[in-house]
């Protein structure tokens, strides 16, 4: 029941912790850190010489499709695609069939994540019935059942109104509001960014304002009730200068960005490739920058992956067609580590932050340190492992991804939940 990692680089920003050390962990939690730790009578050793000990990441915005939409994911496969990915808990978004906006739905999903998942699962409840943004979802009783925030995403709440009342409903559980800030109005029919490439193409654009005057409007609602509002995959520079500038305010607004909002522009829909077709759709050059700076600041709280399985069906179709996002869970932390902590534009503890304790206090979540009496979720990371993006390799059910094929340098190399190795 006992688990020793010797000799990894213990990697913990948020307790200040960054040296080589030994791990103790047993009945699931961690016991001690420190030097030359002995080994119990009937302890597992694993030697992490070389390796970067962190705590584990956590992604808190995953499409799991499951229930409804197996096809494209399940419960069993989404988990094993976040361990294998260096995640140890997903927070699942509720747009499943049926849609996650009662009491039955969200005990489902933990039934099932308890018995087939292999990393933690906390269900985010649907802010609105169905998704359809005129009636409040059952939020007091969500919330009860153990949805950790609330959220329509993939769809924007319209109606400011509701949105109001849905953060004062809110307050009194502490449970944050994630928004998809998008004007479905200015988004209407666009199938990419509204800009230079999309003129070039001939495709219909969407303005970066349909997600600037949604960021601006959450931020106002948030100042109005003092509830909590987290703004989903935000991916334009106007966007960040609002959050930057309301954060310093002290309202209660946090964000996250995407590894694909990070890494990718536009000028990537030039290959016609469907899987860079996404809402929010990939930006511009100075979007991707104005990210990359919020992310190393802080203004950006967290990455997460909005991992969005499609079967290939979905996914074959004429780029206006085909469904907008991609798998996430498998390629993130790899894409991150190569393209962004090793060419020194975001340095290794502040990444770790960001997919540790970040997503952790987001959202109220247990983890996001090594504390001894911790539950011991632990992401160990190789810096010097390279990898091929292989998408038939993926755990996932979805193989949708723009990356296949990139390589890189510095991957996960095992992921531990409760105690137990769940990855590789
Ligand atoms: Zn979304």
């Amino acid at each position: 029941m006992s688990l020793l990692i010797r000799n990894g680089r213990v990697l913990d920003p948020a307790a200040g912790v960054d040296e080589v050390q030994d791990l103790l962990i047993t009945e699931g939690r961690i016991a001690r850190i420190g030097k030359g730790l002995k080994a119990p009578t009937g302890a597992r050793t694993v030697d992490a010489t070389g390796k970067v000990v962190c705590p584990g990441f956590i992604d808190i915005h995953t499409h799991l499709r499951e229930p409804g939409y197996e096809y494209k994911e399940t419960i069993a496969s989404g988990t094993r695609a976040a361990a294998a990915g260096g995640f140890t808990a997903v927070c699942c978004m509720a747009n499943t069939f049926p849609v996650n906006d009662n009491r039955a739905v969200t005990d489902y999903i933990l039934a099932k994540a308890r018995v087939e998942g292999v990393v933690r699962v906390y269900p985010i409840g649907a802010v609105t019935r169905n998704l359809e943004g005129s009636q409040l979802a059952e939020l007091a009783e969500q919330a009860e059942a153990g949805c950790v925030a609330f959220s329509d995403d993939g769809k924007c709440v319209m109606n400011a109104e509701i949105y109001r009342r849905a953060m004062e409903y809110s307050l009194p559980f502490g449970t944050p509001i994630i928004s998809h800030a998008e004007d479905c109005h200015l988004a209407r029919d666009a199938v990419m960014n509204e800009g230079l490439v999309s003129t070039e193409l001939g495709l219909s654009g969407e303005p970066a304002a349909a997600e600037e005057v949604m960021v601006a409007r959450d931020i106002v609602l948030a100042e109005l009730t003092g509830a909590h509002v987290h703004i989903a995959h935000l991916s334009t520079a106007g966007a960040v200068r609002m959050m930057r500038e309301a954060k310093a305010r002290g309202v209660r607004v946090t964000t996250e960005a995407t590894p694909h909002h990070l890494l990718l522009t536009d000028e990537a829909v030039r290959s016609w490739d469907p899987n860079t077709k996404m809402a929010p759709p990939l930006r511009t050059k100075r979007d991707v920058e104005a990210l990359r700076e919020a992310l190393a600041d802080g203004t950006i709280d967290c990455v997460a992956t909005d991992h969005a399985p499609h079967a290939l069906a979905e996914k074959e179709d004429e780029f206006p067609e085909a469904a907008d996002g991609i798998v996430g869970l498998e390629t993130a932390v790899s894409l991150l580590l190569d393209r962004l902590v090793r060419p020194g534009i975001v340095d290794l503890p502040t990444l770790v932050t960001r997919l540790s304790s970040g997503p952790a206090r987001v959202l109220n979540l247990p983890g996001g340190s090594l504390a001894p009496g911790a539950a011991a979720d632990l992401t160990i990371l190789d810096l010097e492992q390279p990898w091929t993006v292989d998408p038939i390799r993926f755990r996932s059910r979805s193989r949708n991804t723009p990356f296949g094929g990139w390589t890189g340098t510095g991957a996960p190399w095992m992921t531990i939940v409760g105690g137990v190795p769940v990855a590789p």
